[in-house]
């Protein structure tokens, strides 16, 4: 009996410290967003530029939006480190608060060991809203722990209300809505479609909606991802093609040719790509450019882009947006591609090939953890 007592004791003792101990780790590891941020949002603009070995960021302004769409657990844990990152610390505990990784067409360039000066590169991103006063420190990592802080910035604002947040410019259309508060937000932003084309962006919108659920593992959280798309029309209709000597005014400036790669599309405005986006509430914006000429281009938590009238349409949203979504790598042969060790080079995956209609078992998995960890 007594032992029977004992046992049954040091089972509840064991509990009790097993309990205590996921609390304790929880209480510490876990930011909470409600205690330390308003539903707002800080979409923050800087000015890059250097060459292939160093670089220097001015900061441009804050603008505050209304919701905030991003993420609202894990904010302090960083897991893909890439090679810029935000970091908010609030001002009296010293504590981080917020740490995000993501990746910028400068980096890109930086990557390409140009010898010239880049010349400026209008880039930024969003965060949310801090409670109290903070430090919002913009860093370059390099990799191999090499890392340079590029500009701290205080944020000790007021929270405005909500209708004197940024206003709507352009009228928006849901093409998805979720049903958890906890989602994420996709929009679809036109580039180099007139008035007159709205409808054909809106129609290839509505085949890439349709076409994200019929791949796993997004065709699981169709509960839990929204996606809209912004009508803003531009001046003229399609982008620039250097190469071809073509120019076209519009809404943010991508052009095919980005440095000097026929395929790969790209715009050193980012700045009115977080503006347009910002018509609704976002954390993804997908660009679709005015043409069916094969190219595209997706950066870790930045953009994805490609054109709207290609045939592989919908192949190239889910590719490219696995790089901004996932971090996916290109899984195809070719100097420069960061082919990661020990993958299978001959497995099939859309990072390898467009006409394969699936992730490989890994990139699933990357991006199945992506989703979940929100
Ligand atoms: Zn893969």
């Amino acid at each position: 009996m007594t032992h029977l007592l004992t046992v049954k004791i040091t089972r509840f003792a064991a509990l009790f410290f097993l309990l205590m101990t996921v609390f304790h780790t929880l209480s510490v590891a876990q930011v909470r967003f409600g205690k330390y941020f308003h539903d707002r949002t800080l979409r923050l603009s800087y000015t890059i530029s250097g060459d292939s070995t160093c670089c220097k960021a001015d900061f441009e302004a804050w603008q505050v939006l209304g919701h905030w769409a991003g993420a609202r657990r894990g904010l302090d844990v960083c897991n893909d480190k890439s090679s810029m990152e935000v970091v908010i610390r609030e001002k009296s505990t010293r504590r981080v608060i917020y740490h995000k990784s993501f990746s910028s067409l400068f980096c890109e360039w930086q990557s390409m060991n140009f010898d010239e000066p880049s010349g400026d590169f209008n880039e930024g991103v969003m965060i949310p809203f801090p409670k109290r006063p903070s430090v919002v420190s913009i860093i370059r990592n390099y990799g191999a722990g090499h890392a340079d802080t590029l500009f701290n910035v205080s944020v000790d604002l007021p929270k405005p209300p909500l209708h004197d947040c940024e206003r709507p410019e352009y009228e928006v259309v849901t093409l998805h809505a979720a049903i958890t508060r906890r989602c994420i937000d996709i929009v679809f932003l036109p580039e180099g479609y007139t008035e007159n084309e709205m409808d054909k962006f809106l129609e290839a919108t509505k085949k890439m909606t349709k076409g994200l659920f019929e791949y796993e593992p997004f065709s699981h959280h169709f509960k839990s991802i929204s996606i809209s798309a912004v009508l803003a029309p531009s001046p003229e209709s399609g982008i620039d093609i250097p190469s071809e000597g073509i120019e076209r005014k519009t809404l943010m400036d991508f052009s095919y040719d980005t440095f000097g790669i026929e395929r790969y599309i790209g715009t050193r405005n980012y700045w009115a790509v977080s503006r347009l986006a910002s018509n609704t509430r976002w954390d993804h914006a997908i660009i679709l450019v005015n043409s069916d000429r094969y190219g595209g281009g997706g950066i870790l938590n930045y953009y994805s882009v490609f054109p709207g009238g290609n045939p592989q349409v919908t192949e190239l949203f889910i590719h490219e947006f696995g790089h901004a979504f996932a971090n996916l790598p290109d899984e195809y042969e070719e100097p420069g591609n960061p082919i990661v060790p020990n993958r299978e080079s001959d497995r099939d995956c859309i990072m390898k090939t467009l006409d394969t209609h699936f992730y490989c078992d890994e990139c699933k998995a990357k991006v199945e953890s992506v989703i979940r960890g929100r």
